[in-house]
């Protein structure tokens, strides 16, 4: 407790403010920073400033500190948040749930590792090889999954460019048995080790490959890639029991890509061609396939007319397009594939529930947080979209369910206001009026789809909604500089989006002749990742579902799923652009306090109450303490036990009784029931 005591680090928790305001929370968020203490809380909310720097506080010696304590009995920490979690999971047999929010580059990524790690460190004391061997496993498949799907961008030098949640579970003893991954949205980057490239004809000068530059520059973003796919990647993959022709595969799919980068095509006449045949044939070798079928399938589309089946020949824009979308494609559907092997090594397979326990599952989700850059396009739309949802459910879990209950309990209740933003969540996804439909709809239309039939069905739709506006609706609004700019209002602010890219980036569509070219491939592995070429042309009929459809689909899902669990967070903050572990930009911190809703967070936590119990599960835990209730009580109900108990221990200014649970506001008093309870 003692920091809790000492002001020269400011309050380890902001509930423990004189005043709630911003300038106060500012205050005391940026002396902490100053003085090294990145994290604080707000209740069981974690604020962490990213330090930008090596901190002594992940060691073994702070993993014991923190080990079986309450919340406020040692600084503020994620392990701390990490050990309420693993607590809940095994006490009191809930699945439990650790969501890490925050903007690129704020430190949720390295947050999600220290957290794992605890939990790693804590578990398995009897050192049982199969718990040591799963644990390994889940270690090792974050860092296959950071090589591939990690970049450095101009915000994070090692940022994740999918969002990834994990499920670890755990046998009754409470030590992890297996888990799961779920990826979102992975931008599609490409990469390989120099070593291994250069062996697939492949040259480790990054600038000779035109996907990995741009105007004679490495284009950040596909650099790092390149030289991370280090033998230890090739190892940990080993590790996890990926085979020699997997990891083999992995490396020609990489190579693929690259090489694909460097095909152009021309014109004789009337055919379109392509112009350095070579790389033609390189391909033909790494995806074990005849060459001829590469070219054929760059050059032409088989479509289905009636009961004939004809190619019809590419225009040269046609072929890139295709020759760009199959590398995307084939990046991704590796990783995902990656991914699904991974499931099937670290997966719980032969629990027997009714031998062992309930099995159950603390989750980490480590999700991109909030995006606004000076060009938005469908991409950061999804990832602000994802944010909402988190919002809502954070909204939902937190303020309301606090509120509601209150409510319910008849406790007396000083209304909170605070921006729900379902509005807005309703605003991309409804079915028929949502963006995400309009975007479906536009992708449906016969004829020549573009990005301003898209927009034309926004404005037509849109046009009154309060989160809503484009340049055609609002011509004098200055920040919408471009016909095709579009604003939505989040929660977290304006973000003026362009249409451009939409519609292909939604349709996402991969020419059925490259499925079929890489599903008929003589490597076993490569087919496997392309089940779908197996359907001829003839009996292709159902439309795949949009980028959009799937990305919803997904989010809603994992909404759900985090909704049936004890949700703990973690909100990371980025104090500056600059990677700098001096400098807190205010302004800067300031914007991601407000979008991350922090205030409001501590106002209904000041307001409310720090535990509640139903009358009978604390009597039973507390009822030693007093003579009232020892061994049984004779009042007239357990609430009125429960009040005798209160008063004889002096904490009746502390506490709340509602309908059919007992409110304690502060965690002190109940840790001092704890310690009574403890001296008996
Ligand atoms: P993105 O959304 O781009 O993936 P992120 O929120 O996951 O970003 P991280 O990759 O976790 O960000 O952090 C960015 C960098 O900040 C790290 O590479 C590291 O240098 C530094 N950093 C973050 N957290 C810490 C920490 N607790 N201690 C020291 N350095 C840190
Ligand atoms: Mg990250």
């Amino acid at each position: 407790m003692a920091e809790h005591e000492s002001l020269e680090f400011g309050k380890a928790d902001f509930v423990l403010l004189d005043s709630v305001s911003l300038e106060e929370f500012m205050a005391n968020l940026k002396l902490r920073f100053e003085k090294g203490r990145i994290y604080t809380y707000i209740g069981e909310v974690v604020v962490s400033v990213n330090p930008y720097r090596a901190m002594n506080i992940y060691g073994r010696d702070t993993i014991e500190q923190y080990k079986g304590r309450e919340l406020y009995e040692r600084p503020p920490h994620l392990f701390a948040i990490a050990d309420a979690a693993y607590k809940a999971m095994k006490r009191r047999n809930k699945d439990t749930c650790i969501v890490i929010s925050g903007e690129s580059g704020a430190g949720k990524t390295e947050a999600s590792k220290y957290i794992m790690q605890y939990i790693a460190a804590i578990t398995n004391p009897g050192q049982r090889a199969e718990v040591e061997r799963v644990k390994n496993m889940l270690l090792k498949s974050n860092c296959v999954l950071e090589a591939f799907g990690n970049a450095k961008t101009n915000r994070n030098d090692n940022s994740s460019r999918f969002g990834k949640y994990m499920d670890i579970n755990f046998d009754f003893k409470g030590d992890p048995i297996g888990g799961h991954i779920n990826n979102y949205l992975l931008e599609k980057v490409g990469g390989g080790s120099e070593s291994l490239l250069r062996s697939l004809h492949v040259s480790k000068d990054p600038t000779a490959y035109s996907y990995i530059k741009v105007g004679g520059q490495v284009k950040v973003g596909y650099h790092r890639s390149i030289s991370a796919l280090t033998l230890s990647v090739a190892d940990a993959m080993k590790v996890i029991g990926f085979t020699p022709d997997e990891i083999q595969t992995v490396y020609k799919v990489l190579a693929t890509i690259l090489h694909l980068g460097n095909l152009t095509f021309g014109v004789d006449g009337d055919t379109t061609l392509i112009e350095n045949s070579k790389v033609v044939a390189v391909i033909g070798v790494l995806l074990a396939t005849k060459e001829e079928n590469v070219g054929k399938a760059l050059l032409y589309r088989t479509v289905a007319t009636g009961r004939d089946v004809i190619d019809k020949q590419h225009t040269t824009q046609e072929a890139s397009y295709g020759r760009d979308a199959l590398a995307k494609a084939m990046y991704e559907r590796m990783f995902c594939w990656i991914v699904g092997r991974i499931n099937d090594v670290i997966e719980v397979k032969n629990y027997d529930a009714k031998v062992h326990g309930k099995n159950t599952v603390i989750g980490v989700l480590d999700i991109y947080g909030f995006e606004i850059f000076q060009n938005n396009s469908f991409e950061q739309f999804c990832i602000n979209y994802c944010n909402e949802k988190l919002q809502q459910l954070f909204i939902q879990l937190v303020l309301r369910q606090e509120q509601e209950e209150y409510q319910r309990e008849g406790i007396p209740w000083k209304h909170i206001d605070y921006f729900n933003n379902q509005i807005i969540v309703d605003l991309v996804e409804l079915q028929h009026k949502g963006i995400f439909s309009v975007l479906d709809e536009a992708c449906m239309t016969v004829g020549k789809v573009t990005d301003e039939v898209f927009l034309q069905g926004l404005n037509s739709k849109l046009a009154k909604h309060a989160h809503y506006t484009s340049r055609k609706l609002s011509p004098t609004d200055k920040s919408l500089e471009f016909d095709r700019d579009f604003r939505i209002r989040h929660y977290a602010g304006d973000v003026v989006y362009s249409v451009v890219g939409f519609i292909d980036k939604n349709k996402d569509t991969l020419f059925q002749d490259f499925k079929r070219l890489l599903y008929n491939s003589s490597n076993p592995v490569l087919k496997m990742m392309w089940p779908e070429g197996k359907l001829s042309i003839t009996e292709v009929t159902k439309r795949p579902l949009t980028a959009a459809t799937l990305f919803k689909n997904s989010m809603i899902a994992l909404v759900e799923n985090l909704a049936c669990k004890e949700p703990y967070y973690v909100r990371c903050i980025k104090p500056n652009d600059v990677k700098s572990p001096l400098l807190f930009e205010y302004e800067r911190c300031r914007h991601q306090v407000e979008y991350l809703g922090l205030l409001e967070n501590v106002r209904v936590r000041r307001a409310g109450f720090a535990n509640r119990q139903e009358y009978p599960r604390f009597l039973q835990r507390y009822k030693m303490i007093s003579e009232f209730t020892w061994p049984n009580h004779d009042l007239p109900s357990d609430k009125e036990a429960v009040k005798r108990l209160v008063q004889g221990c002096g904490f009746e200014h502390d506490v709340a009784y509602g309908k059919t649970k007992v409110f304690v506001r502060t965690p002190r008093t109940l840790f001092c029931l704890e310690e009574q309870r403890d001296e008996m």
